[in-house]
C-alpha cells in the first residue's frame, strides 16, 4: 500500500511559547526537508535569542504554579497528553517517517508509541517517587528533600525525534520544572505536533516551550540563558562539549547524552541465528542511525566465516525503498549533508584497506530523489583504524574477527567512546565477566534495544556525562536538600 506524500506537505511550523503557537520574532523562516525526496516540503521558525528569552521568562512565570499543582494533577495532565498521542499514533508517525527518512513502520511501532510510553511511565513515576530517611542514634533525623529545579533546557537530536524529545521533557515536567524544548532542526515536525497535543490536553500556559531553529543559535541560547538552570541534551560528542564549556562556568546542572562505537561481541557458543537476526537489527534499524546500534561485529576465528555469510546474504536481501511503502526496511539517510558524511566513511574504510563486502553505495529510488545508501559491510581493518574508532551513525558496520576474551575486551574497549554493547554467549560465567569489564553504560547479552524505562541510560567516556531513565531522571530533574532534625 502506498501513502500519500502530500500529508504534511508544506506545514508551516510555529514555535510554542507561554501555551500558544506563536511565529519567531525575526519573521524568518528555514527549508525542512523531505529526505526520502530531496525536496523542501515545510518551513520552520528560524528563531534566535529573542525567541527562547520569551520562552525563558514563560518558563520562569509558570514555575511557582506547576511546581506546586498537587502531583497527581500534574500526572493526569501528562496521561491526557499520553493518551492523545496515542489516537494520533497515525498521523504522527506519518509526519515522522516524512520530516525523517525512516520507514513507515518503524515509527508506528516504535518511535510514536515510545512517545507515549515516556509520558505514562514520567506520568505513574512521579507518583512513587520517593526520598530516603536516616536516622542518627538518639540525635537527629534527616530527611532529604526533592525539589524541582525551575526553568530547565532540554537539547534533542534527529534520530528518534519524538522518542527522544519526550524522553528528556516528560521527567522533567513530571518532576515540576518548566521546559524550555529545542527538537532538532532537521526533524522538527513530531514537536510541532505535540505543542497542539499539549494545548489540547490542558497543560498549563509556559509549563512547555518550544523553540525551533538552529543549534548555534536556538540551542546556543538556551544554554547561555542565565534563568535556565539546567541542561538536558543529546546529540553528537563535539555539540557535547561545546555545551559543557558554555554550561561549566554557570554550574548548571548537566545530563549529556553523547555518540557511540558500539561492540557487538559474538562468540563461537552463541545461539547463532538469534545472534545473526538481532545482528542485522542492531546494525541497520533506522538505517544505523541509532546512538545504539552495534557498528563493529567482533566474531570468534571459528565462527567468523559462517558468521559472515549470514549476514552477507541477509544484507543484500534487505529492502531500500520509499520509507512510506509497506515492506521497505531500510529508508533514507536523513539529509544529504549526513548521506555525504557516511559516504566519506565508507571512502576513508576503502583507503584504509577495507573490503567492502556488501553495498557501499549511494543508490537511487525510482520515482525519488532522496538520500539513500545501502546498508554495508565491510572487513579486513584493524581495530585501532579511523574507521574502526569514529561514529559513522549510518548504515555501515565493519567485521573483525578475534582469538579469545582477553583480546576482543581490549578491542572493543579501545575507543573513545562507550555507550553500548552487546555479547552474544551462552556461557553463563563468560557474560557476566565480560559484561564487567566492557567500559559502557549499557550491555545487553542475548539481546539489544531491549529497554525498561526504569534502569539508568548513558554513556562512560565520551559518550556521555550522567544517567537518564527511572530515577536517575528524575534526581537530575530535582535537588537534593538535606533537612536535619535534631530529635
Ligand atoms: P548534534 O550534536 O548535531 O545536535 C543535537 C542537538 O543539539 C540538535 O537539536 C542541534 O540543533 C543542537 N545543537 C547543535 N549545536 C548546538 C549548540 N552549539 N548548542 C546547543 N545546541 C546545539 O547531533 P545530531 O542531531 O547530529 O544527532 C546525532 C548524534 O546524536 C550522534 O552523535 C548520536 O550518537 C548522538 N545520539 C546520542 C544518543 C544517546 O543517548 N547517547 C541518542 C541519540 C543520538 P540542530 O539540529 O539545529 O543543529
Amino acid at each position: 500500500m502506498e501513502v500519500e506524500h502530500q500529508a504534511y506537505d508544506m506545514e508551516k511550523i510555529s514555535n510554542y511559547i507561554n501555551g500558544a503557537l506563536k511565529e519567531p520574532i525575526s519573521g524568518k523562516y528555514l527549508d525542512n526537508y523531505n529526505p526520502a525526496k530531496g525536496e523542501v516540503y515545510s518551513q520552520i521558525p528560524d528563531s534566535g535569542p529573542e525567541d527562547v528569552e520569551k520562552a525563558a521568562n514563560a518558563a520562569t512565570a509558570a514555575f511557582d504554579k506547576w511546581a506546586t499543582t498537587p502531583v497527581a494533577e500534574r500526572s493526569s495532565i501528562m496521561l491526557k497528553i499520553a493518551d492523545l498521542i496515542d489516537e494520533n499514533i497515525e498521523n504522527l508517525a506519518l509526519a515522522e517517517s516524512i520530516d525523517n527518512g525512516k520507514p513507515l513502520s518503524l515509527a508506528q511501532l516504535v518511535d510514536i508509541p515510545r512517545a507515549s510510553s515516556n509520558f505514562r511511565f514520567f506520568a505513574t513515576a512521579i507518583l512513587h517517587f520517593s526520598s530516603e530517611a536516616h536516622i542518627s542514634d538518639q540525635d537527629a533525623i534527616n530527611y532529604t528533600l526533592r525539589r524541582p529545579i525551575g526553568a530547565v533546557g532540554c537539547i534533542s537530536p534527529w534520530n528518534l525525534p519524538l522518542y527522544l524529545f519526550t524522553w528528556k521533557i516528560c521527567p522533567a515536567l513530571a518532576a515540576g520544572n518548566c521546559v524550555v524544548a529545542k527538537p532538532s532542526e532537521i526533524t522538527p515536525m513530531t514537536a510541532f505536533l505535540l505543542s497542539k497535543l499539549c494545548m489540547e490536553a490542558g497543560l498549563p500556559p509556559g509549563v512547555l516551550n518550544i523553540v525551533h531553529g538552529l543549534g548555534n543559535k536556538v540551542g546556543q541560547a538556551i544554554v547561555e540563558h542565565k534563568d535556565i538552570k539546567a541542561i538536558s541534551f543529546t546529540g553528537g560528542t563535539e555539540t557535547g562539549k561545546r555545551i559543557a564549556a558554555v554550561a561549566a562556568p554557570m554550574f548548571k546542572k548537566l545530563s549529556l547524552e553523547l555518540g557511540g562505537k558500539n561492540p557487538n561481541i559474538v562468540f563461537n557458543d552463541c545461539d547463532f541465528e538469534e545472534a545473526l537476526s538481532t545482528s542485522m537489527r542492531s546494525s541497520f534499524s533506522n538505517q544505523g542511525q541509532i546512538c545504539l546500534c552495534g557498528s563493529r561485529i567482533f566474531i570468534q576465528n571459528d565462527l567468523y566465516d559462517r558468521f559472515k555469510k549470514g549476514m552477507v546474504e541477509k544484507t543484500k536481501a534487505l529492502k531500500i525503498g520509499d520509507p512510506l511503502t509497506n515492506g521497505t526496511q531500510i529508508g533514507a539517510i536523513v539529509s544529504e549533508d549526513h548521506m555525504n558524511k557516511v559516504l566519506s566513511y565508507i571512502d576513508l574504510a576503502k583507503k584504509e584497506g577495507g573490503s567492502i563486502i556488501a553495498g557501499g553505495n549511494r543508490i537511487q529510488i525510482t520515482g525519488l530523489n532522496g538520500y539513500f545508501i545501502e546498508p554495508t559491510i565491510i572487513e579486513g581493518l584493524p581495530y585501532h583504524c579511523r574507521t574502526n574508532q569514529e561514529e559513522i551513525f549510518g548504515p555501515v558496520i565493519t567485521l573483525i574477527p578475534f582469538e579469545n576474551e582477553e583480546e576482543v575486551i581490549e578491542m572493543a574497549n579501545s575507543t573513545p567512546y562507550g555507550l553500548s554493547a552487546t555479547v552474544w554467549t551462552e556461557n553463563l560465567k563468560r557474560a557476566h565477566r565480560v559484561a564487567a569489564l566492557l567500559e559502557s553504560g549499557i550491555v545487553w547479552v542475548n539481546c539489544w534495544l531491549f529497554r525498561d524505562l526504569r534502569t539508568p541510560f548513558g554513556g562512560m567516556k565520551q559518550s556521555g556525562v550522567g544517567r537518564e531513565g527511572g530515577l536517575e531522571a528524575l534526581r537530575f530533574f530535582t535537588e537534593a536538600k538535606n533537612v536535619c532534625i535534631k530529635q
